[in-house]
Order: C-alpha cells, then sequence, then structure tokens
C-alpha cells in the first residue's frame, strides 16, 4: 500500500474519520493539524491561546505555526504518514514540498473526497464541534474555496491527485478508498 499520503477535500467532507481508519489498519502516522491544534488548546499552551482565536472564527492558522506542528513530528518519523488537513494554501503546498525535499520523503498520493456543500453543513451542524456554527461554517467552506481548493489543480498537474466520492457510509467510503491506494 502507498504510505506517504495526504488527504484533501472540504471541512466535513469526512477526512478525519476516514483517515483514522486508514492509519488504524496500516499503521501509517495519522497527522491532523485541525487536531494537534485543538490539543494544544485544551492543553492551554500559548500557541493553543493564539490558535483558539483563529480557529473560533473558522479562519486559516499561520503557516508558520502549522508548519512547525507538522515537521516536528515528520521528521522523527518514517515509516510512512497520512496528512489531513494540511496544506490547506498554496504557501503551505510549498513549504512541505521543501520540507519532504529536506528529508527524502515525496507524497505519493493525494487523496481527493468529493463531497457537496449541502452534505458537508449538515454533516459539520451534527458534529456539533465549536467551530461547527452555521457562520463560521460558511467562513470555513468560503476559506476552502479560496484557499485550499486551487490544491487540486497542483497536486493534479504533479500527477499523484486521485478523486474519490465522499458520499455513501462510512464503510462504503472507506473501501473506495483501500481501492485507489492498494
Ligand atoms: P475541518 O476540516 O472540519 O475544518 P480541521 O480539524 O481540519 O477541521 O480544522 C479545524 C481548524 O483548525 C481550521 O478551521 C483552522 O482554523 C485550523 N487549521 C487546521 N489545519 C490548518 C492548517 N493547515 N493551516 C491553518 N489552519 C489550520
Amino acid at each position: 500500500m502507498k504510505s506517504r499520503l495526504l488527504f484533501l477535500g472540504p471541512p466535513g467532507a469526512g477526512k478525519g474519520t476516514q483517515a483514522h481508519l486508514i492509519c488504524k489498519d496500516s499503521g501509517l502516522l495519522h497527522l491532523s493539524t485541525g487536531e494537534l491544534l485543538r490539543d494544544e488548546v485544551s492543553a492551554g499552551t500559548e500557541l493553543g491561546k493564539e490558535a483558539e482565536l483563529i480557529m473560533n472564527k473558522g479562519e486559516l492558522v499561520s503557516d508558520l505555526i502549522v508548519l512547525s506542528i507538522v515537521e516536528k513530528r515528520l521528521s522523527k518519523y518514517d515509516e510512512g504518514w497520512l496528512l489531513d488537513g494540511f496544506p490547506r494554501n498554496l504557501s503551505q503546498a510549498k513549504l512541505l514540498k521543501d520540507l519532504l525535499e529536506k528529508i527524502s520523503q515525496p507524497i505519493e498520493t493525494v487523496l481527493l473526497l468529493n463531497i457537496d456543500d449541502q452534505l458537508l453543513i449538515k454533516r459539520m451542524l451534527s458534529r456539533g464541534r465549536k467551530d461547527d456554527n452555521e457562520e463560521v461554517i460558511s467562513n470555513r467552506l468560503k476559506i476552502y474555496r479560496d484557499q485550499t481548493s486551487p490544491l487540486v489543480d497542483y497536486y493534479k498537474n504533479l500527477g499523484i491527485l486521485q478523486s474519490v466520492n465522499g458520499v455513501g457510509t462510512v464503510e462504503d467510503v472507506n473501501s473506495r478508498i483501500k481501492k485507489v491506494l492498494n
């Protein structure tokens, strides 16, 4: 199976759930920048305090903060990983490219989870996280459209993008993903 993966897709597409399942089965390291940031917030660190204000508005935390979080973990780990929620804009994608070149670990596959906006909003509202209210959700979707979705073409041009339909049960989507990764 492919062992250096990146999951791309709008908030609420199910990246976290699917990434967790894939990593549980395969032993890859699951690196979710959203989860790592929420850990910092619960631990009450300086970084967490700074990030919380931004996350509660649905904005993006600074590129260098998320890069440092990822870099710390990736450079200690060389048995394969799955990046979930990072990169989220072209500047992060370029920072990541430099980091991966430095440690000689290029991305093998970028998996795009496709799903339409109506369903995203429904899923996020039912999840009930602090940043899952209507106003913040629409801001996150706008940021996804403006800043993150250009990464689809960026990775398509590198020839490593694979699309998967994210509509269906958790199990359905999981088996579609496995087919692509095997
Ligand atoms: P979702 O994909 O549902 O929006 P995440 O857990 O991936 O949830 O992210 C939650 C929040 O954490 C984002 O709205 C953003 O504020 C912050 N965040 C996560 N990853 C990044 C990143 N790579 N760059 C900047 N901010 C990030």
